[in-house]
């Protein structure tokens, strides 16, 4: 029976790839009384949070923390390194990396977009081809997105830095890690990453509001030369207050303490066991969509996404359609397609605050979903995806290296 009643019992199934599930630590530790932002207790509250956020960039440079969404500190990568006119290489992964492109065409920048199927991540080969045909080094910055949360998809970000290398190239490399921080193996220092873009929502558990920019030497180095305009993103200002243990302006006192404890979290768990955490969750969807006879987005094992699943649907299916019988009968919400892909897939988000049996529970009403649509699949997609979970316990590494 559909949903006819003001109250559904028990708890929304969120399976979009973002914001994820608050867990109750990180409530409890935000619900609490305002702090003077220039008294003592806040100066031990941001040297916390600001060392904390570096171990999980895996920096030992400044990362600077904004409150903003994702799209802020987007913008903050762009205004800080870069000047007005200046040729930027970015790869159309899908939706989000159309965004910043377009972000980058309005404030004055020249973006160059390799372009893709949306169904594949950034491939090194291209982007060294290009870089070596740039022989008067025009091209100011390479900008790509580790994971494209349109389309699940992951890029090989050493491996993309390693062809700049070889391409003997001196363009800065930033990349957006909005969704997969803090749920897959990410090292801004040994990758060579000159600024790294995270967002609060997804892996670190936080509700939207709070971004970041982890920076290079090489990066601060350009923000001095760099031209575009910019006052409330000015990394300098930033750098300048944090060493003092403040912010230039009134900061989000009460997300930082969420913030605090979730580095906490993380390092509790061991950040290899979140990460082995998210691969269990992205493989088990994965055997689950096979099982069912449907294609998954990600045409390419190489690029897969730990944290998002996306999954098309057989011509002729509404995947919005799906998606809103799946929310009405079984309180579940899955991640919307886009562009010219639109209406074509949906997306299984597996990542946060989440277990095995929550991912189990997402697949089910998956499934159900699929069948009630009229969507024409083979049973037996939670069975597959149990299956692959016991034996990913029962042998975490044979698991991993499958
Ligand atoms: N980049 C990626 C990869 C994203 O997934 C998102 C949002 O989901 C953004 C950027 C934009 O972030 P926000 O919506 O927090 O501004």
């Amino acid at each position: 029976m559909s949903k006819n009643s003001a109250r559904t019992a028990g708890r929304h199934f969120l399976q979009i790839p973002g914001p994820t599930p608050l867990p109750d630590r990180i409530l409890r530790a935000m619900d609490t009384p305002i702090i003077d932002h220039r008294g003592p207790e806040f100066h031990k509250l941001a040297r916390r949070v600001l060392d904390g956020i570096k171990t999980i960039f895996k920096t030992t440079n400044p990362v600077i923390i904004y409150t903003a969404t994702g799209t802020g500190a987007w913008e903050a990568a762009l205004v800080n390194t870069l000047s007005a006119g200046d040729r930027v290489l970015m790869v159309e992964t899908g939706q989000f990396a159309t965004l910043w492109k377009n972000m980058a065409a309005k404030l004055g920048l020249n973006p160059e977009f390799i372009s893709t199927d949306w169904r594949t991540g950034a491939d090194p080969a291209v982007i060294e081809a290009r870089l070596k045909e740039d022989k008067a080094h025009e091209i100011k910055a390479v900008c790509v997105l580790h994971n494209e949360t349109a389309t699940g998809c992951l890029s090989p970000i050493a491996e993309i830095r390693q062809a700049i290398n070889r391409a003997g190239h001196p363009a800065l490399l930033l990349v957006d890690t909005i969704s997969s921080l803090a749920s897959t193996d990410y090292r801004h220092d040994e990758w060579g990453v000159d600024v790294t873009i995270g967002g609060a929502q997804k892996g670190l558990m936080l509700p939207p509001g709070m971004s970041f920019n982890a920076l290079s030497d090489k990066a601060i180095a350009a923000s001095k030369n760099s031209k575009l305009p910019k006052s409330f993103w000015s990394w300098e200002d930033m750098l300048n207050t944090n060493k003092l243990n403040y912010f230039p302006y009134t900061p989000a006192t009460n997300m930082l303490w969420g913030l605090a404890a979730a580095i906490d979290m993380l390092h509790e768990e061991g950040l290899d066991n979140v990460f082995a955490r998210h691969e269990r969750f992205a493989e088990a969807t994965r055997c689950a969509v096979r099982a069912w006879g449907l294609e998954i987005l990600c045409r390419d094992a190489k690029y897969y996404s730990p944290t998002v699943t996306a999954v098309l649907l057989p011509e002729g299916h509404d995947a919005d359609k799906l998606r809103s019988l799946a929310l009405d009968h079984f309180d579940i919400s899955y991640g919307m397609s886009f562009g010219k892909l639109a209406g074509k897939y949906f997306r299984i988000g597996h990542l946060g605050d989440t277990n095995d049996l929550t991912i189990l529970g997402a697949l089910a009403g998956t499934e159900m979903a699929l069948t009630l649509a009229g969507v024409p699949i083979r049973k037996g997609g939670v069975q597959a995806a149990m299956d692959y979970i016991v034996s990913a316990h029962a042998d975490p590494q044979r698991a991993a290296a499958e």
